[in-house]
């Protein structure tokens, strides 16, 4: 009688987009998968988010393009304002993001998400509602025991529970000594479609403040986006509504345009997510049989527009290297494929944090003549 080696186990922390794409490929490579997420379930709707470059090429392979291309925004325009809301310029978004027309997606976050989860739910234990209260490990396994009450062994352990991951908090310490504060704090929130936007982004700028209406299609509803400067992080309002609320409409108290009926949408809806810009910089991803993946390991932030694709792209490479080998060879190869292109995005962000929110007079005309001259106005 043969007895075939039992499959190797793994935990994920996090069914977004990193952890259920590395579900899908650890699937794939033998592995038996089971997904943790605090969520009651996978969380669709949500904000537009970029597929490019390499990230293509991962949900191609995973058959998920053909969806993914359905499900394509097509954003056509962008519209840049002035502080008393006239036209500063107005192109088409690649003039601005440098994508390339009809390969990159932009799609709604959610249908991602809805997408990567329809992929694996047959092959994959999920455990919504749920999520790792201790780990410890040893040299057979990763003893993990769950809040909502029991204990299980596992193989390896993995956190893809996003920039402010309690899985890097157990096994690397606090967040302050990983997170870079890029200078800025926004809120995004969805509010009626007042100005009957379509398939089209407004920005309005005014030296270190922002306010943007991005209408995905033709519905009712638009995403309302709020940024501003700040030197330090307001830890204070983090987790408090009412103390972001409040924030912000001090911050915008004179703000022109459509920024008072933005205010009174912010005040009337629960649903704000408020976070400070930043990224995850760690000197490594891994510790022992445990590993981060996606914004848990290196948050890029949204001014680059990658968070997702190096979140696909570092999944793909995470899973492939533990397909030919042991862990330990395993996560040196994939740190080794994924840091150099994780760190060169990362330091590009200074970029688009000029571009979209410039924080002196100077450098807002200087922005508004390059777009000007993109528009060819
Ligand atoms: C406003 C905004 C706009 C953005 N725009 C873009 C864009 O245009 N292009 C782009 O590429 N990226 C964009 N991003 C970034 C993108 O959303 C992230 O980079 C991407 O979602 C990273 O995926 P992730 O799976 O690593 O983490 P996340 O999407 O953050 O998912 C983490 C998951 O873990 C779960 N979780 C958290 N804690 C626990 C726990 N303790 N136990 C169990 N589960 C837990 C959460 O509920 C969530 O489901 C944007 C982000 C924001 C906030």
């Amino acid at each position: 009688m043969t007895r075939t080696a039992p499959r190797p186990t793994a935990l994920i922390s996090g069914a977004s987009i990193a952890g259920p794409a590395l579900a899908f490929w650890l699937n794939r490579h033998g592995y038996r998968v089971t997904v943790v997420e605090k969520a009651g379930t996978i969380r669709s709707g949500g904000y537009p988010v970029d597929v490019r470059g390499t990230a293509l090429d991962v949900v191609e392979e995973m058959g998920l393009l053909p969806r993914l291309r359905d499900a394509h925004i097509d954003l056509r325009r962008l519209t840049f304002l002035h502080g008393d809301g006239s036209e500063v310029a107005s192109l088409h978004p690649h003039a601005v993001t440098g994508g390339a027309t009809g390969r990159d997606l932009e799609i709604r976050r959610g249908d991602l998400t809805d997408a990567l989860y329809t992929a694996v739910r047959d092959d994959v234990e999920f455990l919504f509602d749920d999520s790792v209260d201790t780990v410890h490990q040893s040299g057979a396994g990763v003893d993990v025991t769950f809040r909502g009450g029991g204990s299980r062994r596992f193989d390896l352990v993995f956190g893809a529970d996003g920039m402010h991951s309690r899985t890097r908090g157990m096994l690397f310490g606090p967040e302050e000594r990983f997170h870079r504060y890029l200078g800025h704090c926004f809120a995004v929130f969805p509010m009626r479609n007042t100005l009957g936007l379509s398939h089209e982004a407004v920005m309005w700028n005014t030296p270190g403040r922002a306010a943007a209406l991005y209408a995905v299609g033709d519905e009712d509803e638009v995403h309302a986006f709020l940024n501003f400067a700040r030197p330090t992080p307001p830890y204070y309002a983090f987790g408090d509504t009412a103390a972001q609320r409040a924030l912000i409409a001090e911050v915008f108290a004179d703000a022109e345009w459509e920024v008072p009926g933005i205010l009174a949408a912010l005040h009337d809806t629960d649903e704000v997510f408020f976070d400070a810009v930043g990224q995850i910089r760690m000197p490594r991803w891994s510790e022992g049989r445990a590993a981060l993946l996606g914004d848990a390991a290196h948050a890029p932030s949204f001014l680059t527009g990658q968070g997702t694709s190096l979140a696909l792209i570092g999944a793909y490479h995470l899973a492939g290297a533990l397909a030919e080998g042991d862990h330990v060879a395993g996560f040196t190869a994939y740190e080794r494929r994924t840091r150099d292109f994780v760190t060169l995005t990362q330091d590009r962000v200074g970029e688009g944090g000029g571009i979209l929110f410039p924080t002196t007079a100077g450098a807002l005309e200087q922005r508004n003549e390059r777009l000007r001259a993109l528009s060819g106005r």
